[in-house]
């Protein structure tokens, strides 16, 4: 075998891997998340929390559910605190664990790996067996064998592609549109269906090319990570010189150079020429590499997780400074997307001064000038309940009683929608200030369910001088 399989030759064809199954410690929990994380992908769309779906992303009435929550287009800083808690999350994963994002929660690994090679492997059998398929002329085996995997990875894609369309539309308005007929929801359709495709094209036969060549994570990994970050590595202290045919005699390190490391490597990579941006982190090579060492009866862990300096025999440091940035700069952006979330109020009120004159005045005596002052007042829903809004209606002021004309309040505002509505504050000029002025606080109630609510509005009522 060739000391290290190229992925890309310098005719530019990849050459297709075949990797062989590995069994271990890792593989165990690999496969455990990888049916959680599957699992929750999937089930998801499905479930309801407050008669709401757990996550509805549903642009064309810029509504997003959340766990209950709903949110709106203007909650857009919300999504600035939620990219940047990821963004940040997977910096200060990368500068302490490396790629685990890619070998364990990436849906690129999870679904190669977890759904798309088991299809494979159930079909075609293992490694040698795919290997010897693909290398012969087609015949009725290899037309078969094929015509049921591409059968397979294409139900799998249509799963995949409506699921993922469930987190748009909702999983019962899905259900409705997948189950009339295409002309009835002709663009929904398309787009499905190329969906299916591109999901098909993807996890079918581009694999992992799209981490090794397209990914930009990968290509910032020498950027994020340093001597101290963890990394799937091979120890060559240990492992060198190898053994070899004709080095039976001499000295050898804990390498038996059995390539089973190579065989099991789904980017088709020999770890043990030092780290590579083609190792996804997917710790097969650990597993096959211990098992080699239970069987020579040496110590496991020739290839392991290990920072640079743990090769080097020098000590992790783990928490050097540019993590506790990256720490602090995650938790300040968790903080915020939860603040955010707390202090969100479910009744938006704007009170704005209508455009026509300032003021009114209403009557004019020897006792009182009774003025009147416009407003427009703005109200949206951004819960998910429908609610009653109203205002109370008078105040007083020492002995001096305000009144407050709304004629079309209380009103019902249904979740997400928004009511315009008309108010005059009537009141006397007494009450006004040197400069014509005077600070009012507006009370606005909500109704919903069995809660009521009430906001206070500052508006400033203006009068002649
Ligand atoms: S699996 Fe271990 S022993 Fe075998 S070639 Fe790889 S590093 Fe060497
Ligand atoms: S080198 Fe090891 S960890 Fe990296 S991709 Fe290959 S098998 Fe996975």
């Amino acid at each position: 075998m060739a000391e290290s399989i190229q992925k890309l030759p310098e005719d530019g064809f990849r050459i297709n891997q075949f990797p062989m199954a590995a069994h271990g410690f890792f593989r165990k929990y690999r496969n455990l998340s990888q049916w959680v994380f599957i699992a929750i992908f999937i089930i998801l769309p499905w479930v309801k929390i407050n008669g709401l779906p757990a996550i509805l992303i549903n642009i064309p009435d810029r509504r997003f559910t959340f766990f209950g929550l709903s949110f709106w287009g203007h909650d857009a800083p919300l999504l600035f605190f939620v990219l940047a808690s990821f963004s940040l999350g997977l910096l200060l994963a990368t500068s302490v664990w490396g790629r685990v994002w890619c070998g364990w929660a990436c849906p690129q690994t999870i679904t190669i790996d977890g759904l798309f090679r088991r299809i494979e492997t159930l079909v075609e059998g293992n490694h040698i067996a795919r290997k010897k398929l693909y290398e012969k002329s087609f015949d009725k085996e290899k037309i078969v064998k094929g015509a049921i995997k591409w059968f397979l990875f294409f139900a799998i894609s249509l799963i995949l592609s409506h699921t993922f369309f469930a987190y748009f539309t909702g999983s019962g308005k899905l259900l409705s549109i997948a189950l009339g007929p295409p002309s009835e929801n002709l663009t929904t359709f398309l787009i499905v269906n190329t969906t299916t495709l591109v999901i098909l094209f993807n996890f079918g036969w581009f694999k992992e090319r799209l981490c090794t060549v397209i990914c930009p994570y990968g290509r910032l990994q020498s950027v994020l990570m340093d001597e101290n970050s963890l990394v799937v590595a091979y120890d060559e202290k240990r492992g060198e010189p190898r053994k070899s045919c004709n080095t039976d005699s001499e000295e050898t390190g804990d390498c038996i150079n059995c390539f089973k490391c190579v065989a099991v490597c789904p980017t088709g990579i020999d770890i043990r020429r030092g780290i590579q941006m083609e190792c996804i982190a997917c710790t097969s090579c650990i597993d096959a590499c211990d098992e080699i060492m239970r069987i020579t009866k040496k110590p496991k862990g020739l290839i392991r997780y290990e920072s640079e300096n743990g090769l080097k025999g020098e000590n992790t440091v783990f928490w050097k400074m540019k993590t506790n940035i990256y720490l602090g700069l995650t938790l300040l952006s968790v903080i915020g997307l939860f603040l955010f979330i707390f202090n969100r109020s479910g009744l938006d009120i704007t009170v704005l001064r209508a455009h026509e004159k300032p003021y009114q005045v209403l009557e004019t005596s020897k006792e009182k000038t009774l003025i009147a002052n416009h407003f427009t007042l703005n109200l949206k829903n951004q819960s998910s309940l429908k609610m009653e809004v109203d205002i109370i209606r008078t105040d007083t002021i020492g002995n001096t009683k305000i009144e407050i004309i709304a004629s079309a309040l209380p009103i019902t505002i249904p979740p997400g929608e928004a009511k315009k509505n008309h108010i005059f504050i009537k009141f006397p000029k007494s009450i006004l200030d040197k400069k014509s002025h005077h600070k009012f606080q507006l009370q606005v109630t909500r109704k919903s369910k069995d809660t009521t609510r009430k906001y206070i509005k500052e508006i400033t009522l203006v009068g002649p001088l």
